[in-house]
């Protein structure tokens, strides 16, 4: 959390909210620990004067492309937040950074401090980072296809639920919707992720596109505390068919869904839809 979807609906409400082309006039640090190669002062020499030029995502990073062909990225991990709102706000107590532009200010705020924000001096320095290099294709690119996943499902014993996370692999999947692929693809979260076949992998595509447009038409999912804005939550939770609905009907069957936990992750499937 949040995963593709919810970090779409950012993007897209920040774009709503016309945070491109503000100029950051001053930033203020309540917690820089979000900082991971910088600090107060060079980040706010970094960014003092740029223009948010374009904001979006590889997976579940946010990208954003700064004036002067600067790049800030910002991971929100399990809480992260990113807001656009009036300056004269005051901040809460789960604010870490608020960049100001004017009568407006971007804030990020996070109760769990996990998020990360990196910058980049280069589109070259940005693109070959550590942080973006190692990072698959994402849910929508063309070049995801069957024959992709095939090969880099060769020879990985791990369940396919853990693969499915791997965002080496195809990035923006999460635990959510790794179990929603999982049901609609009737593919047990257990399974070796090299018995998978050509079809299977196709299947994964579709339904991953499929969930994934849904998810973002309903501003994503919210089950811990996903807002895209203060006070606005997604609403696709009322969608999903297994994912927190443990001891729940199958929608499909009506056998009650099952939680296992699957490399430390919580899991929900169907023992019946998807027995193999
Ligand atoms: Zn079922």
């Amino acid at each position: 959390m949040p995963e593709f979807p919810e970090v779409r609906t950012f993007i897209n409400h920040l774009k709503k909210q016309h945070l491109l082309g503000q100029e950051v006039t001053k930033v203020n640090f309540i917690d820089p620990k979000v900082l991971k190669n910088s600090n107060p002062k060079t980040f706010s020499n970094f960014i003092i004067g740029e223009k948010f030029e374009d904001i979006d995502q590889i997976g579940k990073l946010i990208v954003i492309s700064l004036s002067n062909d600067k790049y800030l990225t910002i991971h929100l991990r399990m809480e992260g937040k990113l807001f656009f709102v009036d300056s004269s706000l005051k901040p809460d107590k789960f604010t870490m950074v608020e960049m100001i532009c004017g009568k407006k200010k971007l804030i990020y705020l996070d109760f769990r401090k996990f998020g990360t924000f990196y910058i980049y001096k280069s589109k070259k320095e940005f693109l070959e980072s550590d942080e973006v290099s190692k990072i698959g294709l994402q849910p929508f690119d063309h070049k995801l296809t069957a024959s992709y996943l095939l090969d880099n499902f060769d020879g990985k014993s791990q369940a396919i639920k853990t693969t499915l996370l791997d965002q080496t692999i195809i990035a923006g999947i999460g635990n959510i919707y790794a179990d929603e692929i999982l049901f609609a693809c009737k593919i047990n979260p257990l399974r070796k992720t090299k018995s998978l076949t050509k079809q299977d992998c196709q299947n994964i595509i579709n339904a991953c596109r499929r969930i994934m447009k849904d998810a973002i038409s309903h501003s994503g999912t919210t089950v811990s505390s996903f807002a895209f804005a203060p006070s606005h939550a997604g609403s696709y939770q009322k969608y999903l068919k297994v994912h927190t609905r443990s001891n729940q009907p199958c929608t499909v069957c009506k056998t009650k869904i099952k939680k296992i936990t699957v490399n430390g992750r919580g899991t929900y499937y169907c023992p019946r839809c998807q027995a193999k």
